[in-house]
């Protein structure tokens, strides 16, 4: 399986981090080695000292498709959840100013922390949904999908004219603003509207 995750999905997250809005989404790659699953703890790594959290939206893929027209784009994920798209800012502010490729920045092992799925119909509405990410007991990044600069849908239609999606490949939807950097000893919840998804530890 594969991990597709979108960039500057947000306009306000786009402009705290003076990135331009953009005209088509920004993709990249981690690897299956930068997932862990619930409540196991995300280590610190050693190539970085300023690890941010970026709270996103995930969507699982359930059917194998390449050229998905936006409008059949629903019949491809029956879930949504919740993750982290950690990054190595100090890394990739680096590698952005020479112009490098982002993988050491995104892609390290731990570096996609993954909560629990929802049936997508448990919602009212999957294009109006709330989701926040609290740092000791603190929320410190706060979202709604209708704020999205590209839908789910429209996600899926731009991705898989690159890359053919395949059950169980994951997609991180991008972050809204408030990213910041994570210590030693924190403890980070991410929630969908009321429901805690995803816990853990930093260490
Ligand atoms: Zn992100």
């Amino acid at each position: 399986m594969k991990i597709i995750c979108i960039g500057r999905n947000y306009s306000d997250h786009a402009k705290e981090l003076n990135n331009p809005i953009p005209e088509e989404p920004v993709i990249f790659l981690k690897p299956d080695t930068a997932l862990i699953h619930k409540n196991e703890p995300f280590y610190i790594p050693d190539h970085s000292n300023e690890i941010h959290y970026e709270v996103e939206l995930v969507i699982k893929i359930v059917r194998i498709g390449k050229n998905i027209a936006e409008n059949f784009a629903h019949k491809y994920y029956d879930e949504i959840g919740i993750g982290i798209d950690f990054t190595a800012r100090d890394v990739q502010r680096d590698h952005k100013a020479k112009g490098l490729p982002w993988e050491k920045a995104k892609a390290f092992d731990g570096s996609a922390p993954l909560g629990d799925f929802l049936n997508k119909n448990s919602f009212d509405d999957i294009n109006n949904l709330d989701f926040r990410l609290e740092k000791n007991g603190e929320i410190v990044q706060r979202g709604n999908s209708k704020d999205m600069l590209f839908s789910f849908d429209q996600i899926i239609a731009h991705v898989s004219k690159y890359f053919t999606l395949k059950i169980g490949d994951l997609i991180y939807t991008g972050t809204p603003a408030g990213v910041g950097k994570v210590e030693k000893d924190d403890q980070l919840e991410c929630y969908i509207q009321d429901q805690k998804l995803l816990e853990f530890r930093v260490k």
